[in-house]
């Protein structure tokens, strides 16, 4: 039987989590749940100088968001805890030591200065940047003096001189690596602190992670790890190692060319269903011409089978498409939440509008609009009187007779009682009639009265949402301000 599936999602707080960050946790959380496995989230802050504060507060903020629950975790416990390496540090000195024990790590008391000079030097010399083993030629005396007098030191690996290190990667393939073109790689740092390569096996080791999925920037760590579990005498996990995610320029996803914290989608109100579905298909995809999912049938989708080796291309207009598609399938009720809540956030003065008055905002718009903001946004006279009127339609649409041929249609629309949409067109067509008029004679210059626009939904929606009153008030308005 195989062992039960456990994988991982590994962030350092380095900053604001990635788009790439939250492909891998998703894909992590994708394969747990469809395999009714467990996702550790672990805090990789061995490297001090990195860290920042809130940082893990903002990732665990955002995996919320985004809908991925983890089952072990540093603020949900579990049995293989603490989840933040910082609070592990014995542990990675152990095994350090049973490495050095076993001659598979030695210890380098290079200084800083020395190993600058020499990478300085090796591509002079036509050598490869590595580490030149001046300390493994040190004798066990000398070493034992060093350390008596307190030379500050890290501990290297030994990586074997001339052997083939080779794994197997669910998306790659057969992956080899001659061992040759590997750095003998610092393990514990002189602050005593692991590095990332040390933490991260035993921690994947100690935490019986089944399968090890993580960003393509990883794969030439794999070998080193790969040797580590041969020198610590344990199983490696399955690896997979994602596609790397590539701006539309096909140039590695980068800041310089558009947004990369998930932070910022959240701001400009992305929903956190398109960016998942989005997110999903970067590297992946079901197979066929399906576009749109929720996180409940990527599970039931999802595989590593399905995952490419070539860059995901990160296409913002896609997202954006997915983000009208997702917003278009939410309730009526769902969206009157979010709108409520950008309405309290936004300078919209919104205390008179009732759930009754948005809901009819929301009928009208939904099908017009990408984001919540919007509603507020292409339909700003729902929440204002219009300050101007589009000039291009009153050259168009506004002529001399349109004045006295509104003050009939006023008349028309005050005699009516609780008007519905419907009684709004009947009183416009009567009013058209009685003047032998067209009907579009009436209907574009009332709706630019009423909206200050050209465009918008259906004008009869437009006044049954405002109403009679507010109706009359801004064509009367608009006929002293255009006449
Ligand atoms: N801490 C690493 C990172 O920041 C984890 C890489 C891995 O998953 O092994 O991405």
């Amino acid at each position: 039987m195989n062992a039960p599936v456990r994988v991982r999602f590994a962030p350092s707080p380095t900053g604001n989590l990635h788009v790439g960050g939250l492909r891998t946790a998703l894909y992590n959380y994708l394969f747990a749940r469809k395999n009714n496995g467990v996702l550790v989230l672990r805090i990789e802050d061995t490297d001090r100088t990195r860290y920042l504060e809130g940082a893990v507060e903002n990732l665990i903020g955002t995996l919320k968001w985004a809908g991925i629950r983890y089952d072990e975790g540093p603020d949900v416990g579990g049995p293989s805890g603490p989840y933040v390496q910082s609070e592990r540090l014995s542990l990675y000195r152990d095994h350090a030591k049973k490495l050095l024990e076993t001659g598979r790590a030695y210890h380098c008391f290079c200084t800083e200065e020395r190993l600058e000079l020499m990478r300085k030097e090796q591509p002079k010399r036509g050598l490869p940047p590595k580490y030149d083993r001046a300390c493994l030629r040190l004798t066990q005396e000398e070493i034992k003096e060093k350390l008596d007098s307190g030379t500050p030191f890290v501990l290297r690996m030994k990586i074997p001189d001339s052997r083939v290190v080779w794994f197997h990667d669910h998306i790659r393939g057969e992956v080899e690596f001659q061992s040759g073109q590997l750095d003998d790689q610092v393990l514990l740092k002189s602050d005593g602190y692991p590095t990332y390569h040390l933490a991260n096996v035993v921690d994947d080791h100690l935490m019986q992670i089944s399968h090890v999925i993580r960003g393509e920037e990883w794969l030439s760590s794999t070998p080193k790890h790969v040797l580590l579990y041969e020198f610590f005498g344990w199983e490696p996990p399955e690896f997979a190692h994602l596609p790397l995610l590539l701006n539309p320029d096909r140039s590695k996803l980068s800041k310089r060319q558009g947004d990369v914290a998930v932070e910022d989608y959240r701001q400009k109100g992305y929903l956190s269903e398109a960016l998942v579905n989005f997110i999903a298909f970067l590297g992946w995809n079901p197979g066929d011409e399906r576009e749109i999912f929720t996180l409940d049938e990527l599970i039931r989708e999802f595989s590593l089978e399905r995952v490419g080796k070539a860059g995901a291309v990160f296409n913002v207009e896609k997202l954006n498409w997915l983000n009208f598609q997702h917003l278009r399938k939410k309730p009526d009720a769902e969206v009157l939440v979010m709108l409520k809540e950008y309405l309290t956030q936004s300078a919209v003065d919104s205390k008179h509008f009732d759930d009754e008055y948005l809901l009819g905002v929301i009928g009208a718009m939904r099908e017009r609009v990408m984001f919540v903001k919007d509603f507020v946004e292409k339909s700003p006279y729902f929440f204002q009187r219009p300050v101007q009127y589009d000039l291009d339609v009153v050259k168009k649409r506004w002529k001399t007779e349109t004045t006295e041929q509104l003050k009939v249609l006023i008349g028309e629309f005050s005699r009516l009682e609780n008007p519905q949409k419907e009684d709004y067109e009947a009183a416009l067509h009567r009013a058209a009639e009685t003047m032998k008029i067209g009907h579009g004679d009436l209907i574009h210059p009332l709706r630019l009265a009423v909206s200050g626009m050209g465009t918008g939904p259906g004008l009869y929606d437009i006044l049954f949402i405002l109403g009679k009153d507010e109706t009359i008030r801004r064509t009367t308005s608009a006929i002293k301000r255009l006449e």
